[in-house]
């Protein structure tokens, strides 16, 4: 297919968690949807840094989750995964996570997008290039392997992690490399042995001895063990200064490979354990955040603020991975929640250009909260609902963007 002569409605950068629910939702609004991906894959860092965790879906508790905070996509999803094998919602004593196999979560999000006839998703393809007029995106330039092409463009969801708002000229904040949270670098580990249950502790301890004493960087300190389905496997996560350059993703292996070499020698479960697997690339906690028409804030986030445009729900925590003291939780009050104005989904500066997932308007602690898989699910599908509310509101500009017919789309009313 060559996209050059296709017109869409809406278009969605990013097939992350966010940009899938903001494409599948805009496509179930009736928009004839485009969702662009420059990897081969769906579900972005999730898929990349091989989780295997969805937190944000539900309130904080003691105990067994009933039923998630956000309703649509992410319940969809949650009870989509439950009724697949190896899926299931479990507490962390007050945080209520839904632990799944990545297999299975692959074909549930294959089978969603799939069954989107309004959809068309183009992997491979990265956006390069936006072109601004007058406030309000033109075209985007989409660069595959054998081609470069500009194609026009309506109304656009960056779901690419910030990409497309840096590319926009949109502005927005990031913060220096020095502030950010730690980033992550997965490691696939097999072949482990004994008792899974008290490995990410004992983990924990020889790192951060090993770091102390020198037997390997002090950046690796926070670098954690993440147990598997089936009691032999499991991922080593390990800690990586966040860079503004590219990241030398060859030297991350190779501490990598220490890492698990210390792990081998001091922990008798890891004795004969060996690498099944490595990350592509580094995966990033925090990146660029668009300035939005409202900036959530920690303090909105800390004492459950609720907002009339809140159509998104959370109750995790504020989860800070401190580059010098390692994870900081801040917690949201017994049974609350606070809400994500629609308004931190739309740029300030540019009319057509909306944000899902973790590049949305937040400052950087409450950034630490909103970036989690199950809140980007439902940031993803209200992005798709404003934006769909953005064109019913904006007629077509020429016959290259015909509008699209009023009976045919079912836009909520902005
Ligand atoms: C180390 C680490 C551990 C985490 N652990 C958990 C966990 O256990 N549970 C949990 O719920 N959350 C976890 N999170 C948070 C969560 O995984 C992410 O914040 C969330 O998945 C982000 O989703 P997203 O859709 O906003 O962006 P991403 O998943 O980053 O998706 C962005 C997509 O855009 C694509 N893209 C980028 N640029 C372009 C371009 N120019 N053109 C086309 N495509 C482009 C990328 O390839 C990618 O697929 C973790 C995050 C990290 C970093």
């Amino acid at each position: 297919m060559s996209f050059a002569t296709q017109n869409y409605d809406g278009c969605v950068v990013g097939a992350g968690f966010a940009g899938i629910a903001a494409a599948v939702q805009s496509a179930r609004l009736g928009l004839k949807t485009v969702l662009i991906e420059k990897s081969a894959a769906l579900g972005g860092v999730a898929h990349t840094g091989m989780h295997q965790q969805l937190c944000g879906l539900y309130l904080n508790t003691d105990t067994s989750p009933k039923e998630t905070l956000n309703g649509g996509l992410s319940r969809e999803v949650a009870e989509g995964l439950l009724a697949r094998k190896g899926s299931r919602a479990l507490n962390m004593g007050k945080l209520a996570v839904l632990q799944y196999d990545p297999q299975q979560l692959n074909h549930l999000l294959s089978d969603l997008v799939k069954m989107e006839t309004n959809l068309e998703i183009l992997f491979e393809s990265r956006v390069e290039a936006v072109q601004v007029e007058n406030q309000t995106i033109k075209q985007i330039c989409i660069r595959t392997k054998e081609e470069k092409t500009w194609i026009h463009v309506r109304a656009l969801i960056d779901g690419s992690a910030g990409e497309v708002v840096r590319l926009s000229g949109a502005s927005y904040e990031l913060a220096r490399a020095g502030e950010r949270q730690l980033a992550a670098y997965a490691v696939e580990i097999e072949d482990t042995t004994g008792d899974p249950h008290m490995m990410n502790l004992k983990v924990a301890y020889h790192l951060a001895r090993a770091a102390e004493s020198g037997e390997i960087g002090r950046d690796l300190r926070y670098s954690i063990w993440l147990s598997g389905r089936n009691n032999h496997n499991g991922v080593l996560r390990i800690s990586v200064l966040p860079s503004d350059g590219i990241y030398d993703v060859e030297a991350i292996r190779n501490k990598a490979i220490r890492v698990h070499e210390v792990l081998k020698k001091k922990i008798s479960e890891f004795r004969v354990s060996r690498i099944a697997g490595m990350a592509p690339g580094v995966s990033e906690r925090e990146g660029i955040r668009m300035t939005g028409r409202y900036r959530l804030t920690e303090k909105d986030v800390l004492e459950g603020r609720k907002f009339e445009d809140g159509h998104v729900k959370s109750a995790w925590p504020i989860e800070f991975w401190d580059q010098r003291k390692g994870p900081q939780y801040h917690y949201i009050p017994d049974g609350d929640y606070y809400e994500i104005p629609t308004r931190s989904l739309r740029s300030r500066d540019i009319t057509n250009l909306f944000a899902a997932g973790r590049c949305i308007s937040t400052d950087s602690k409450a950034l630490a909260s909103v970036r989690v898989t199950g809140t980007c699910l439902a940031l993803g599908e209200q992005s798709a609902r404003a934006m769909c509310s953005y064109l019913a509101a904006t007629p077509g500009d020429n016959s290259e963007h015909p509008r699209f017919s009023a009976n045919e789309h079912r836009c909520p009313s902005s």
